[in-house]
């Protein structure tokens, strides 16, 4: 036994699913994970983990796992050997880049790898190719909330720790389906509300767990949040609510904003949204009335053409009561991969460098040019195309290769016909991913790279905070850590950067941008972590703006808007609306979840979800099929009856099919932010005599 134990190895690591981020300690033996322990001293999550952190890694030992490059060859992959492979695409690329210049190429970072290899995959696009065409899935979830807080406080991330969560009076959660997206953090919200007298307020079309358990649930019409919100700001003025003394002193264009509130009556709102004045006085009175509100929102809300704006209406009404700055107070856009704040804040962004430095900014461009060895006209100012730009232009056929890591594009694009219309088009496409993906399909060549458990590096999760994970055990086959496949790139594109560790990629990063001055791995050891942004001393940030926000002047912007309805919207021939979402026991495509296992045995197969008074007017009984189709395309689904949705709403999960729900979205997007509108899908519904 005491042999048994010794073989044992408790490795750290952070969980690879969602944006809660919690650690816990991975016990293996040789290749086979034992157990995951939880501790006490995890930061974000403590002793608590959910169903994807405890049981979700059987995709690690997957015999479907990538484990050698593969190089396409008359329509078939062959395995290749890594300097073959590199070879490739070194030359494809330059090839790309010396006949349509550097824009011709487009770089997606993986909101699933570490911070680490973010910066070098934004290292390689700016430096090398002179392109800022880097992007993350960011873009199609939280970068309208981010945008949201660009225009009003200043940084782009929660304003305080998963903990403030647990301080305040008052928790609002607008178009999150908490409790199966951020478990844990759902977990402690509950516990607050039942034992502590915290009070819930939840706004969302579909009646969730944390619907259920509110004390006051509005069931508001798809895409009109931006309404409501404005409406309360409005209310909070009209009623003696607004923290004047806040307003005055820390916030600006206050005037401009209450006069643009001038449409947002109760009525009007309750026109909008569907919900009644009083169920709009209600809540407006709860905001009101608390002495600190925290206000969470996802996908429901950023997954429109308005995305960003309702963000920013959010934040508005924030601001007029407040409600940012002290413990217990603030925005927080929850995060959906692991590491999509990392991915952003590391500079896959099209417009930004690591730390959130704009490329328009020359000041900016001269440090980072300096830093990196070169003169600042080596740098592109052009902001560049985002995801959602790259996956056009290839189908212009501007766009002329692709380089992406670790993201299933082609199934998690909105419109996926036409996303793999222009993969097809491409001249070059490398994809660099743990499993033969639905993208990697489309690739020229595929490069195995490894799980988290596999390698060394940080995550930042959805409060801003940097957590160390160490290997558990080592690359399967001939996999290798991203961070090595793209230093070794970088060396045959001639630059052969000298990186021992990625602690030395976090030190180079540190050493130019600001909100990372004191991060280093000396600080990351054992359970510690640091919240950027972080002082040169070594200091973290865990609540933002106690004294000031981030803008030169200090001072929060309430930002005047106009209401912009959906762009799609139900009519006569297309008379239902599409909702779609996560299900706590899968993870997106199911890459990770669906590699067989405990996790994929739970819930294997998908289904739309349909009011009892469409059931009884189409006549539908539970697990009757149907065909689901939008303009774009079809798909056939059974059908589950319940009181979760309402009215002509339906609701599908995200993560099975082919295509997939991404079969019926669209290219109607956040012109603000290029976000696609994956939440605003007219279809219509017809039954099937047989599956
Ligand atoms: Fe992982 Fe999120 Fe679950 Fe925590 S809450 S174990 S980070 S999936």
């Amino acid at each position: 036994t005491a042999l048994r134990k010794a073989e044992i190895k408790k490795t750290k690591t952070v969980c690879t699913y969602c944006g809660v981020g919690c650690s816990f300690e991975m016990w293996t033996r040789d290749r086979h994970i034992l157990k995951i322990q939880p501790v006490a001293e995890a930061p974000a999550n403590g002793i608590s983990t959910c169903i994807k952190g405890k049981f979700g890694w059987d995709f690690v030992n997957s015999p479907k796992r990538l484990t050698t490059p593969l190089i396409r060859e008359e329509g078939r992959f062959r395995p290749a050997s890594w300097d073959e492979a590199l070879d490739r695409v070194a030359q494809g690329l330059r090839a790309v880049a010396n006949q349509h210049g550097g824009d011709a190429i487009g770089f997606i970072g993986s909101s699933k790898a570490s911070n680490e290899e973010a910066y070098l995959t934004q290292k390689i696009a700016r430096l090398i190719f002179g392109t800022n065409n880097v992007d993350n899935s960011s873009r199609y979830c939280q970068n309208p909330a981010t945008q949201g807080l660009f225009r009003t406080v200043g940084y782009g991330g929660d304003a305080g720790s998963i903990k403030d969560l647990q301080l305040t009076e008052l928790v609002v959660i607008v178009g999150s389906n908490l409790a199966e997206n951020h478990p844990v953090i759902a977990s402690h919200i509950k516990q607050s509300h039942k034992h502590q007298g915290q009070k819930l307020l939840v706004v969302d079309p579909r009646c969730h767990e944390m619907a259920e358990r509110a004390d006051c649930y509005l069931r508001v019409r798809p895409g009109t949040d931006m309404v409501w919100a404005s409406a309360m700001a409005r209310y909070m003025f009209d009623h003696g609510y607004a923290d004047d003394k806040f307003l005055s002193e820390r916030v600006i264009q206050v005037e401009e904003y209450r006069a643009s509130l001038a449409p947002f009556t109760l009525e009007f709102a309750s026109d909008i949204t569907g919900l009644s004045v009083k169920e709009l006085t209600t809540a407006a009175e709860m905001i009101g009335n608390a002495g600190s509100v925290c206000l969470l929102w996802a996908m429901g809300i950023t997954q429109h053409s308005h995305g960003a704006d309702t963000s920013t209406a959010l934040s508005n009404l924030l601001l007029v009561t407040g409600n940012y700055g002290r413990p217990g107070t603030g925005g927080y856009p929850m995060r959906g991969h692991n590491n999509v704040q990392g991915a952003s804040d590391f500079g896959c962004l099209s417009n930004i460098y690591p730390g959130y430095d704009k490329v328009t900014d020359h000041a900016a461009r001269e440090k980072w040019a300096k830093a990196w060895g070169v003169s600042p006209e080596a740098l592109s100012d052009k902001v560049g195309a985002d995801n959602f730009q790259m996956v056009q232009e290839a189908y212009e056929k501007k766009v002329r290769a692709m380089y992406i890591i670790g993201e299933e594009t082609a199934f998690s694009d909105a419109d996926s016909t036409k996303v793999h219309q222009a993969f097809t088009q491409l001249d070059f496409m490398v994809v660099q991913d743990i499993f033969m993906s639905r993208t990697a399909e489309f690739a020229d060549v595929v490069l195995p790279g490894c799980p988290s458990v596999e390698k060394e590096g940080t995550f930042v999760n959805t409060e801003r905070r940097i957590q160390h994970f160490s290997p558990a055990m080592p690359p399967l086959g001939d996999s290798r850590p991203d961070w090595q496949i793209l230093t070794d790139l970088a060396a045959r594109l001639g630059h052969p950067w000298r990186y021992p560790n990625p602690g030395a990629i976090m030190a180079e990063t540190a050493s130019i941008a600001e909100i990372f001055a004191g991060v280093s791995y000396e600080q990351l050891v054992g359970w510690q972590s640091q919240q950027w942004p972080v002082k040169a001393d070594g200091s973290s940030t865990p609540l933002l703006y106690t004294e000031s926000f981030h803008f030169p002047d200090g001072k929060a912007r309430l930002y005047p808007l106009e209401w912009r309805p959906p762009e799609e919207r139900e009519d006569s021939e297309y008379d239902l609306l599409l909702n779609n979402g996560r299900m706590l026991e899968h993870f997106q495509s199911t890459n990770q979840t669906g590699q067989g296992g405990r996790i994929s045995s739970l819930s294997p197969n998908w289904f739309v979800e349909i009011s009892p008074q469409l059931a009884a007017e189409r006549q539908l009984k539970e697990g009757d099929w149907v065909a689901i189709t939008s303009r774009r395309g079809t798909l056939e689904v059974p059908v589950v009856i319940t009181q979760r949705v309402q009215g002509n709403v339906l609701f599908i999960p995200i993560h099975h099919g082919k295509p997939g729900v991404n079969g019926l979205t669209g290219d109607h997007h956040d012109p603000d932010v290029n976000t696609p509108a994956y939440k605003e899908i007219a279809v219509k519904m017809q039954a099937l005599d047989h599956p």
